[in-house]
Parts: C-alpha cells; sequence; structure tokens
C-alpha cells in the first residue's frame, strides 16, 4: 500500500471565546476534537454536515490558514502542520483550494491574466515570460473559458465563469490536492453541474484528488469517491459512497439523508427527522454528541463517548448500537 497522499490523524482546533461583555472567563469552542481521515491521490473524499460542525475548520487546518491544537497533518509523509516558513511554501503549491465565492477571493483590480499569473511566478513554474503566457492561455482552455477573456476583470464574469477562473488560479500552482470549501454551493443548479464535472475531467487529467467540503448531499452523490459525516467536531460515519447513499448506519448519517429532497413523492428512505438545531460547540453534549437530537438515545449514549470502528468495507461508524434500527421505535437488548 502507497503512502496515502494526505493523512490527518487526530487533528484539534479549540479556540477561546469571550464568556460575555464584562466576564473575563473565556470559554473554550471544541471546534474540530481528534478528527482522523486519508486521501488517496486521484480520490475526492467529501466532508459533509450541517453548518457549524467543522468541516471548513478541519480544509483551513490543512491548508495551514492557522496552528492547530493538536493532531498532525501529513502530506505524502511529511509532517505539515509544523512546518518552517520555507516547507510552508512548497506545501502551498501542492496543496490548493477554491472557496465559495470567487467574487471574495479573486481581487477585482486585477485582470485574470494576472490572477492567474501570480503563482504561476511565486512558484517559479515557468522558465520565460513567454512560458509564463502559454501557461496561462492553456489554463483558460483546461477550464473552458475563452482565451480572448484574459483581459477582463472578475467582475465582468458571470458567478460560474468566476468559479473557473478561482478553479484556473488553483491548477496553475500544479496541484496534487485541492481543498474545495463549498465550491458550488453558491451557483444556480444547471451551473453547479458543470462546475462539477469540470472538476471531475479535471481529477481525471492530473489525478487530482479532492477534499470536498459540502452540505449538499445532491451534489456529494454525485461525484464523490468517499464520504465523511461531521457532528459537533467529530466524524460519526465514513465510508465509500455507496454505503452512504444507500446503507447509512449512523442515525445522524441517517437523519441528514432523510432531509434531502427524494425525487419520486412517496419514496421513503426510513426518514428520521432532525428535532432541535445543533448544539454549541462550546461545552458540547457529554458522551455521544448527537444524544440530545438522536432517537435511539439510551443510558450509555449520555455518558461514554462512542469511537469511531470499523465495520469493515472501508466503513467506520461511532455509535453504541451494533446496529441501528430501520425506524425509530422501542429497542431491546442487548444493543
Ligand atoms: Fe444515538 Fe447513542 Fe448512537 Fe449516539 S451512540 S448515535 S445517541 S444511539
Ligand atoms: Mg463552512
Amino acid at each position: 500500500m502507497s503512502v496515502p497522499l494526505l493523512q490527518v490523524n487526530d487533528l484539534k482546533k479549540h479556540f477561546p471565546v469571550r464568556g460575555g461583555l464584562f466576564s473575563r472567563k473565556s470559554n473554550w469552542v471544541y471546534a474540530v476534537d481528534g478528527v482522523s481521515f486519508e486521501v488517496q491521490r486521484g480520490e475526492t473524499l467529501s466532508l459533509v454536515g450541517e453548518s457549524g460542525c467543522g468541516k471548513s475548520t478541519v480544509g483551513r487546518a490543512i491548508l495551514r490558514l492557522f496552528d492547530i491544537t493538536a493532531g498532525q497533518v501529513v502530506l505524502d509523509g511529511q509532517r505539515i502542520d509544523d512546518l518552517s516558513p520555507g516547507g510552508l511554501r512548497s506545501m502551498r503549491r501542492r496543496v490548493q483550494v477554491v472557496f465559495q465565492d470567487p467574487f471574495s477571493s479573486l481581487n477585482p483590480r486585477m485582470r485574470v491574466r494576472d490572477i492567474l499569473a501570480e503563482p504561476i511566478r511565486n512558484f517559479g513554474l515557468a522558465k520565460s515570460s513567454a512560458e509564463l503566457q502559454a501557461r496561462v492561455a492553456a489554463l483558460m482552455d483546461t477550464v473552458r473559458l475563452p482565451r480572448d477573456a484574459l483581459n477582463r476583470r472578475p467582475h465582468e464574469f458571470s458567478g460560474g465563469q468566476r468559479q473557473r477562473i478561482g478553479i484556473a488560479r488553483a491548477l496553475a500552482a500544479e496541484p496534487e490536492l485541492i481543498v474545495c470549501d463549498e465550491a458550488v454551493s453558491a451557483l444556480d443548479v444547471s451551473v453547479k453541474a458543470q462546475i462539477v464535472n469540470l472538476l471531475q475531467d479535471l481529477q481525471q487529467e492530473f489525478g487530482l484528488a479532492l477534499l470536498f467540503i459540502s452540505h449538499d448531499l445532491a451534489v456529494v452523490e454525485h461525484m464523490t469517491h468517499r464520504v465523511a459525516v461531521m457532528y459537533l467536531g467529530k466524524i460519526v460515519e465514513m465510508a465509500p459512497r455507496q454505503q452512504i447513499f444507500t446503507a447509512p448506519k449512523h442515525p445522524y448519517t441517517k437523519a441528514l439523508l432523510s432531509a434531502v429532497p427524494v425525487p419520486e413523492p412517496g419514496a421513503d428512505r426510513n426518514a428520521i427527522i432532525l428535532k432541535g438545531d445543533v448544539p454549541s460547540p462550546i461545552n458540547p453534549p457529554s458522551g455521544c454528541r448527537f444524544h440530545t437530537r438522536c432517537p435511539f438515545v439510551f443510558d450509555r449514549c449520555r455518558t461514554e463517548e462512542p469511537e469511531l470502528r470499523s465495520t469493515g468495507g472501508g466503513e467506520w461508524v461511532a455509535c453504541h448500537l451494533k446496529a441501528v434500527p430501520e425506524v425509530p421505535g422501542p429497542l431491546g437488548d442487548p444493543r
């Protein structure tokens, strides 16, 4: 087995928040609290969950946008969570990001030509200015934008076109992994499909790995290889796409899927309806963090935290139940 492209080991990101206007005491937000996973070369792993579950924080930790509290982030066998500025530079080339809103991440005063030239220049990827210009033009072909648009500025493009520019800018660095943080969430349905198809084509063409952070399960189902479901800073289930979407094991995964509109009326995915809001990541619930909303909760869940355990077939589940019943109801022993 070759070394995975990305390994995240027991990653934690906690940060303090002030208790209140006159309070000197600070509380801690457990945004990411012990997350482990791997991404193979050429693979798409999707991180899904409701907003506030910590999925974007995981993405930002991998990009080294801040220091982590504990754990390790390993790229191609090398730890990147403790890199010096020099080492960070090469890591930054290999791991790129596409954010939700290309408008705020693209400099409005720069022409597309300069936006795309910047990373090529910064990472020393062209030997001459002729090569630089050739690469910039080729990037436009890669993301299916006309070359004559190179002299325009971001506001002259539609949302979908701007996202293509954002993708081209990420590709300019010749990355091995792209973190897509809600990269298609702001787009109209038809444009969304085009961008998702483009990402899939580019993955094939360049052997890219994608960490696809999204709350949009319909998009995820269409394009991912594996899924990790997060709840309040932890992964509760991780499995190949097929298993997640046809035979989810964790009650929270089942509930998330129940919330996705099903095309055929009457088709019931053994709906579990989620009650209440996600609790605060400040002082999260004891035991299983999902216990305040889980229809299957029993005593042990309130005190003992379930470990993420392998159930075979590349599937991992964190739940005290051996098998989760199809519908909530009275539960008999043994569990
Ligand atoms: Fe529900 Fe208990 Fe499983 Fe948590 S451990 S998901 S509360 S049954
Ligand atoms: Mg987010």
